[in-house]
């Protein structure tokens, strides 16, 4: 079948899941030349295929909080491919969580793990769940009840979860804890864990390095120096936290950090201090960046609004998919950037790609940019497998490696005629070149 009919039986099919659509879209139409290219796909129906989750889990989570109350969550997981390895991808704890935002995560992880040169299928989970207001001992309750339901799925070598949006170290502590007791095995079935019991070293600051090595690559590709540049990140919280960081390393100057409440700018720059107190405002679990500014003079805090606004020579998302949209792609380029990257999965809206894209601006998608992440977790599996721990000096060559490579394969597939590197369509080609190949080798399962 033609790929534009198979997105519109889609459409149709799925009518009522917008983000799922959105991911599956931009996908479908980055490969859609190849897919010409390949009859044999269209005959085994590969598309069709890779396109149905392999598996959807959801599942009750009933708990009680501190006051005695029962409350009741829906549980996902989200199988989506296995066919380069184990299914792979994190757990997201937030209000806002439904099938949709789990099926495009999980069709993403499918194709950014693909690019990690690692072997590791995709898959996505999590809860509706928020841990905003949420004392410790409910936080436990909450992933001890998620965990009874979701250890029957799960294992080193069927799938792997980690962390994503509301759930770090605290959460992969509760959640191991009650799998090995509900198991009796002690197993690397989670990646993102703590290091005295098999986590592995980089795996916290592992997203927003292994991004920071990748925009840095980018930039070189038009022989520009990060050192002295200006960057507006969004989020506060994990993934902004490690891109913050690595971009000061590198000699730029971090101006903005934001949260639901809107954003700080702060012109001086960020550094280790104010870099370190981005982990009190998430640990203080209020999910809000204002008080970064009573805290240091000369930051400003900007109610309701985003860090595009500001002038920056980078702009990196790190908050949530969908966070830059249209009008925020214009006046991006009005400010004339250097390059723009989703560190966050599926950053920029449809209409946002398509306009930074059409002004040849220097851009990369989630998939690519973001995936130090799961490749650190992935290096964490290998650790665990052998039983070993390696250096930070052993894991974060292996990022710098993995980062380099998938910038290589963006570059193959994503060269345009005229030399401006379409990374989207890049990484869409050499992810889907590799799980389809993968699955052809496999037959009709
Ligand atoms: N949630 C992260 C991602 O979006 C990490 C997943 C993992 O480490 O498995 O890639």
């Amino acid at each position: 079948m033609e790929v534009d009919k198979i997105i519109q039986d889609l459409m149709h099919k799925h009518a009522g899941e917008p983000e799922y659509l959105q991911a599956v879209k931009e996908v479908l139409t980055s490969i859609k030349d190849v897919y010409n290219q390949h009859p044999e796909f269209e005959k085994a129906k590969l598309i069709e295929r890779l396109v149905e989750p392999e598996r959807v889990i959801m599942f009750r989570v009933p708990w009680v909080d501190d006051r005695g109350e029962v409350h009741v969550n829906t549980g996902y997981r989200v199988q989506f491919n296995s066919a380069i390895g184990p299914y792979k991808g994190g757990l997201r704890f937030h209000a806002s969580v439904n099938l949709s935002i789990m099926k495009f995560l999980g069709f993403e992880q499918t194709f950014k793990n693909a690019l990690t040169t690692l072997p590791m299928g995709g898959a996505k989970g999590g809860s509706d769940f928020s841990i905003r207001g949420r004392s410790d001992a409910e936080v436990m309750r909450f992933c001890q009840a998620f965990m009874q339901e979701l250890y029957r799925h799960i294992g080193p070598n069927e799938d792997v979860p980690a962390g994503d949006i509301g759930v770090g170290a605290r959460e992969i502590g509760y959640l191991f804890g009650t799998y090995k007791k509900l198991t009796h095995q002690w197993e690397g079935v989670l990646t993102g864990k703590g290091l005295e019991w098999g986590g592995s070293r980089i795996r916290p600051e592992a997203t927003g390095y292994g991004a920071l090595y990748f925009v840095n690559q980018m930039l070189q590709t038009r022989d520009i120096d990060i050192k002295g540049k200006t960057v507006a990140i969004s989020g506060f919280g994990n993934v902004a936290w490690g891109a913050a960081k690595k971009a000061t390393e590198l000699g730029a100057k971090v101006i903005t950090i934001s949260g639901p409440d809107g954003y700080i700018y702060d012109p001086a720059g960020l550094d280790d201090e104010k870099i370190e107190y981005m982990l009190e405002l998430r640990a203080s679990g209020n999910d809000i960046c204002q008080p970064y500014e009573e805290e240091f003079s000369g930051s400003q805090f900007f109610e309701g609004r985003k860090p595009w606004e500001q002038k920056a020579d980078i702009y990196l998302t790190c908050a949530t998919q969908n966070e830059l949209n249209g009008e925020d792609a214009d006046m991006i380029l009005a400010h004339k950037p250097l390059c723009v990257a989703e560190v966050s999965n599926m950053g920029c809206t449809a209409e946002a790609v398509d306009k930074l894209i059409a002004a040849k601006q220097l851009f990369a998608p989630g998939k690519a940019v973001n995936a130090g992440g799961v490749a650190t977790s992935g290096l964490e599996m290998t650790q665990n497998s052998i039983r070993l721990s390696w250096s930070e000096k052993e894991v974060d060559d292996k990022l710098h490696y993995i980062m380099h490579s998938i910038h290589e394969q963006c570059v193959k597939y994503g060269k345009q005629p005229d030399g401006y590197i379409d990374y989207v369509k890049g990484a869409n080609v050499a992810g889907f070149m590799k799980v389809a190949n993968a699955m052809m080798a496999q037959g009709i399962v």
